[in-house]
């Protein structure tokens, strides 16, 4: 059966075309600038790879244009698209409408829509993914698989702010957490590699990219996570601020003049490391620039793991200690020094890194000491196989 997973971000569609008698990637690639001067198509097979740079007015010719490479005689890899037995779609925010992946349906649908409010810069792009596939693939079954879903279990006290009840009534307002696929498909490798059943195991998960954010799982459930009503909240972000006293925003709102459009914007865009830095939202270049010196870069990567740790404690509180740590995404995946840097002087709490061991980059390793009570490890993220997987059971059920 082949699965094909679609994330469409605003101007931008990255796909995987999953075989899953072996669960191999037999292609994936990504459309960049849709609707943009230069829009360009990068489609790998294998070692086959072609770029072709084409207009692409909209997300339906970008979703035509994969599915014309999936069956290119050149460098494709299917003979027709009818091979094609479901699709798999990354959406952002389902509110609390649906706790597990879903198979779409106009209910499906509503929701999405009706969860544009709660998450405006990805829902309207996951719904015109959906819509393109659906015309250009008619009767093949579409999977839903919010980044919301696995946060859905967190208790009431985790999930609700310190604000009238009548706001959570009225408007919906409450921690949602995001990352939910890569936390859940960490978390759930974590206890696979060191021998555990789900049940009794607690993890923390780090999930450290562009976007990032820690959650804490115990027995295969999301019990807290740091990020909020939308991905602004909890740590420090590559653009984000994170965590804030909410008075800074109205503070500056009346400083600067601005509205609540350029506010929203300004804490989501030009925050986090790259505002603290003045440097870079890439973490690459805050971690060379500190290496030549730069206070405010040092700074940045400071501020960042210091958040880090504070959860990790926050974190170790509230599951009444912890069994494994788990570093994954761009930065928690490949920066050894990021990872040391937050495991220093956690000894007290169990946590203690092997500087060798730790020497690894973007693959599965267990980086702790022998002696540490609680298991570090690195676990390369992969939600397109999360969401291939989900596709695929959801599918084979419904037969
Ligand atoms: P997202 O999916 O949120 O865009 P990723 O998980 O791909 O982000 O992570 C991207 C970030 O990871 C980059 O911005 C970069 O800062 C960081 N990163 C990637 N590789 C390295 C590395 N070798 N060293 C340090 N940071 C890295």
């Amino acid at each position: 059966m082949k699965v094909l997973v679609i994330n469409c971000g605003s101007s931008s569609l990255k796909y995987q075309l999953f075989d899953m008698e072996n669960e191999q990637v037999m292609a994936k690639g990504l459309v960049e600038r849709i609707g943009i001067l230069g829009s360009v198509l990068t489609h790998q097979a294998g070692d086959k790879k072609k770029i072709r740079e084409i207009k692409i007015p909209n997300h339906e010719k970008a979703v035509s244009l994969v599915m014309e490479a999936i069956i290119d005689p050149e460098y494709g890899v299917l003979k027709s698209m009818d091979e094609i037995a479901a699709i798999g779609h990354r959406v952002l925010h389902a509110g609390e409408d649906y706790s597990d992946s879903v198979l779409m349906s106009a209910d499906v649908m509503k929701s999405i829509r009706k969860n544009i409010e709660l998450g405006p810069l990805h829902n309207p792009h996951n719904i015109t993914g959906i819509e393109a596939c659906r015309r250009l693939l008619p009767g093949v079954p579409q999977v839903c698989v919010f980044d919301t879903a696995f946060h859905q279990t967190m208790p009431p006290e985790a999930c609700l702010y310190g604000i009238p009840y009548e706001y959570y009534q009225k408007y919906k307002i409450r921690k949602y957490g995001f990352h939910g696929t890569s936390h859940r498909f960490v978390s759930a490798r974590a206890a696979q590699l060191l021998g555990r059943a789900v049940e009794g195991f607690k993890v923390i998960t780090c999930h450290l990219g562009n976007g990032s954010s820690i959650a804490a799982v115990k027995d295969g459930q999301c019990v807290d996570t740091t990020m909020g009503l939308t991905p602004l909240e909890g740590l420090m972000m590559g653009t984000r601020s994170g965590d804030l006293d909410p008075t800074v925003v109205t503070f500056l709102m009346k400083k600067e003049g601005w509205s609540c459009d350029e506010a929203n914007d300004f804490f989501n865009k030009k925050c986090g490391v790259l505002g603290l830095s003045g440097v870079s939202s890439d973490f690459r270049d805050i971690e060379a620039a500190t290496a030549k010196g730069n206070k405010r870069a040092k700074l940045a990567l400071d501020r960042f793991a210091y958040v880090v740790k504070k959860y990790i404690g926050a974190y170790i509180a509230v599951l009444n200690g912890v069994d494994a740590l788990v570093f994954t995404a761009g930065l928690g995946e490949n920066s050894a020094s990021m990872r040391e840097k937050i495991c220093q002087d956690l000894d007290y709490l169990g946590i203690k890194i092997d500087p060798e061991k730790n020497k690894v980059r973007g693959q599965e390793a267990l980086v702790s000491a022998e002696a540490s009570p609680v298991k570090v490890l690195v676990i390369p993220t992969n939600e397109e196989l999360m969401i291939a997987r989900d596709t695929y059971e959801i599918v084979q059920e419904k037969k």
